[in-house]
């Protein structure tokens, strides 16, 4: 099969569309066919190479994948060949103490499909059966890979790490990435008051039609000044941060007592400043957060199913054209997800 693999780590240009292995699958796999492959970050980095991160090569990642079952293993029950199906990324163990609780993004060994093993930046993909959702009818390919990883995660987020309550306000720092920007919707769903930070007027019109109420652009503006002065001196009282060392500060700045903090990234940067006064004494919390359990990824998907939240697509492209896709993320032009077609 046809992959947009890279055979060494490096910056765009080891992108190749290659011929690779046929995947194999074993007893309890699906062998998907994919339709749609979305892009994240974890792409550019997989890519790049991570430290201490040892990968098979040549390697492909893609995580967001939607696609037919072409192949299902000989104990699979319960998925056909020729079903349409949306992928959930969760690698994790099933035994651990995590994810017998049910937090299978805390397991022990946990992973990412796409990450940890060969994913959908390719026509065909080796999925474990248990980890395919039957997509209904009403649902294409493209938005539910546009969906699905950024969901997960916003959805945890907000919902079980945050506990983000209607009435209450969410500040989205650095509105256009594919978390921050679906977050917007997920907070409206919440009943939140919405704000956003961006540097383009034009990220944050897009974000005002997803139901954003309040706008800042923070090269026009300190925005966590500007965020405290337009709450009367009160502060926020949930702020969701992936952008890391260049806005922790102001991030911590713009809470209000009490107020909740919840991290799932640090794409400015890994090491963060933090005046542990303001920790203390407004009483904050600081959250972490990475993809979701297994339930939340069902939860969030039915709300895409039933039209309460939405897929949020930049573009579509063919995978063939993967470099200039991954070199349009890396650039930060993208408001939602890049999705590629094998
Ligand atoms: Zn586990």
């Amino acid at each position: 099969m046809k992959a947009l693999a890279f055979n060494e780590h490096g910056g765009i240009d080891k992108l190749r569309y290659q011929d690779v292995p046929d995947p194999d699958i074993g007893p309890d796999d699906v062998l998907v066919r994919v339709r749609a492959c979305a892009l994240n970050h974890l792409d550019l980095f997989v890519r790049e190479g991570l430290p201490g991160f040892k990968l098979p090569l040549p390697f492909w990642s893609g995580c967001d994948i939607a696609g037919d079952v072409a192949q299902v293993g000989a104990a699979v029950k319960g998925v056909a060949v020729g079903d349409r199906v949306a992928v959930n990324p969760n690698l994790h163990c099933g035994r651990c103490e995590f994810c017998t609780n049910g937090e299978q993004s805390l397991c022990v060994s946990y992973g990412i499909l796409g990450e940890h093993t060969q994913g959908g930046l390719a026509e065909c993909v080796r999925v474990a059966a248990d980890k395919v959702l039957r997509l209904p009818e009403h649902v294409k390919y493209e938005d539910a890979a546009a969906f699905i990883l950024v969901n997960m995660t916003a959805w945890r987020m907000l919902v079980t790490q945050a506990r983000l309550r209607a009435g209450e306000d969410l500040l989205i720092i650095g509105v256009g990435g594919g978390v921050s920007s679906t977050a917007v919707q997920i907070g409206k769903l919440c009943g939140a008051r919405v704000w956003v930070t961006s540097s383009s007027d034009d990220k944050l019109a897009r974000a005002r039609e997803l139901g954003a109420d309040e706008c800042v652009n923070h090269a026009r503006e300190d925005w966590a000044k500007a965020v405290w002065e337009r709450t009367a001196k009160r502060g926020v009282d949930v702020v969701l941060e992936n952008v890391g060392a260049s806005t922790w500060k102001g991030s911590i700045r713009a809470l209000a007592k009490g107020g909740r903090l919840v991290t799932c990234g640090g794409t400015s940067g890994p090491i963060c400043e933090t005046d542990v006064r303001q920790v203390f004494w407004k009483q904050v919390s600081i959250i972490g957060s990475t993809m979701s359990n297994n339930a939340e990824f069902h939860d969030v998907m039915t709300q895409l199913f039933r039209g309460r939240l939405r897929a949020i697509v930049d573009s579509v492209m063919p995978l063939t054209d993967g470099a200039l896709a991954q070199r349009r993320l890396a650039e930060g032009k993208q408001f939602g997800k890049i999705v590629l077609i094998p």
